[in-house]
């Protein structure tokens, strides 16, 4: 093989500089939704393709054109997921998860789909994705809002709009399906190429169209809104009471519809001005008809994901986040034969204060040298282990953050020491 080895167009690495931030918020994420009794499942990445075919509905974008399927070596045919929600329900399903009983559900991973790649939109890419099983009420849609709320306040992110529209019941939306196209067949000259296209197989996605030249056709579609039959009407209504009540801002986008064909009823966005154009961070809604249509009982249900690519820029850019995993401590080790007493004090003080991020110099090198990657390494300490310390069971103390001379601390009071001085471990 000639030429460098690079990884895929679209697809890329989180490097160590970037990963101690996606780890930090995304446990903070985590705990907010542990918080609120949701429960992690773990689910593959590899499915048969005729779930995502059968769930997020053939004329989709994903499913027609983005999808990564592959026959396997059996010659069966599969996809890397393009999203979580039909394995979570393939999951629930088949170990029988949703009879007779409700489910909080929540799982992180990547997922995968074949866009043209650009800013906050690439090939693969990681979601974490929050579903609940089995609650038909407006309520179960309001806490999730209020979920998610919690989070872009735990991560300082103020300036998020929320839109929230309805597609309906399926009957609904039928219903708005036939005068939608009756409008748009109207017009026919007046629409693009990927409009016309849709006009076919799933009109509703026009509404979702970005060319400037359809905006005014669409602002003067007729509004999903006035054909809502009661049912959705009331569930809405109710939805957006509650939110009210609770201190939440929303905006009502009726041109709001989502990329899948699985919703009905609500469905959400959460977005931001900051991003450019790919300014959604976490998507989601309704899909009640999901589940009985992949054989169980009817069994309603909403859920949304959260685009991390996104959400970690977004807080990158507002330059207000404190994450950092730099190590508190660096154990220099000066002599070769201080190896084993070093790796004993190492243990000794990750025994004794769980929380110390403490770095074990490794591969020898002169004590000028070890002192180089200490400072390099960001600690705040470089602790030292040369003859002298071995032979009175000292540990010398430089601070590398302040301009102070080294200490000398009895070895077995070092522990204390750094404890008295490290805030939090
Ligand atoms: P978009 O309208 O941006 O294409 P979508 O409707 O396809 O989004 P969902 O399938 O609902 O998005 O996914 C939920 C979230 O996952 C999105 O809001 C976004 O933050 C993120 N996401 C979706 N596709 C990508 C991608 N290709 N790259 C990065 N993040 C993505
Ligand atoms: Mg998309």
């Amino acid at each position: 093989m000639s030429g460098k080895i690079q990884a895929i167009r679209g697809i890329r690495d989180i490097l160590p500089e970037h990963a101690q931030i996606w780890r930090t918020i995304e446990n903070r994420i985590i705990a907010v939704i542990h918080s609120y009794g949701y429960q992690e499942i773990r689910l593959p990445v590899l499915e048969k393709t005729d779930l995502f075919a059968r769930s997020i509905g053939e004329y989709t974008d994903i499913v027609s054109k983005e999808m990564y399927t592959f026959p396997d070596r059996n010659n069966d045919s599969i996809t890397l997921r393009p999203e979580g929600t039909a394995g979570c329900v393939r999951a629930g399903l088949e170990h029988g998860m949703f009879h007779n009983q409700t489910q909080k559900l929540w799982y992180i991973g990547p997922m995968f789909r074949h866009e043209r790649p650009q800013k906050g939109r690439l090939r693969q890419f990681n979601q974490i994705g929050i579903e609940a099983f089995g609650l038909e009420g407006p309520d179960i849609d309001a806490e999730m809002v209020l979920l998610t709320a919690r989070i872009w306040r735990l991560l300082n992110l103020d300036k998020l709009g929320l839109e929230l529209n309805t597609l309906g019941t399926i009957n609904s939306r039928q219903h708005y399906r036939t005068i939608l196209t009756d409008y748009f067949t109207a017009q026919k000259d007046r629409l693009d190429n990927d409009s016309l296209r849709r006009l076919e197989t799933n009109p509703l996605r026009i509404l979702d169209s970005k060319n400037p030249d359809m905006q005014e056709l669409i602002e003067n579609a007729p509004s999903i809104q006035d054909y809502l039959d009661n049912e959705s009407a009331e569930h809405f209504a109710e939805l957006c009471n509650i939110l009210t009540d609770a201190g939440i801002f929303y905006s009502i986008n009726p041109r709001l519809v989502r990329g899948l064909d699985y919703y009905s009823k609500t469905v959400f966005e959460w977005t931001t001005a900051a991003l450019g154009a790919q300014g959604t961070i976490c998507a989601g809604g309704r899909y009640d008809t999901l589940v009985e249509q992949f054989g169980g009982k009817p069994t309603p249900a909403i859920g949304c994901a959260l685009g991390l690519e996104r959400l970690i820029e977004l807080v990158l850019q507002s330059g207000n986040h404190t994450i950092t995993d730099v190590p508190h401590a660096y154990l220099i080790l000066v002599d070769s034969k201080a190896t084993g007493y070093g790796f004993r004090l190492a243990e000794d003080l990750h025994d004794k204060l769980p929380g110390l991020r403490l770095m074990t110099h490794c591969g020898n090198g002169s004590i000028k040298n070890q002192f180089k990657k200490a400072d390099k390494s960001g600690a705040m300490y470089a602790l030292v282990l040369g003859p002298e310390e071995l032979v009175n069971q000292t540990v010398g103390v430089k601070p590398l953050r302040q301009d102070a001379d080294q200490e000398n601390i009895p070895r077995t009071g070092i522990a204390e020491y750094l404890k008295q001085r490290i805030p939090g471990i």
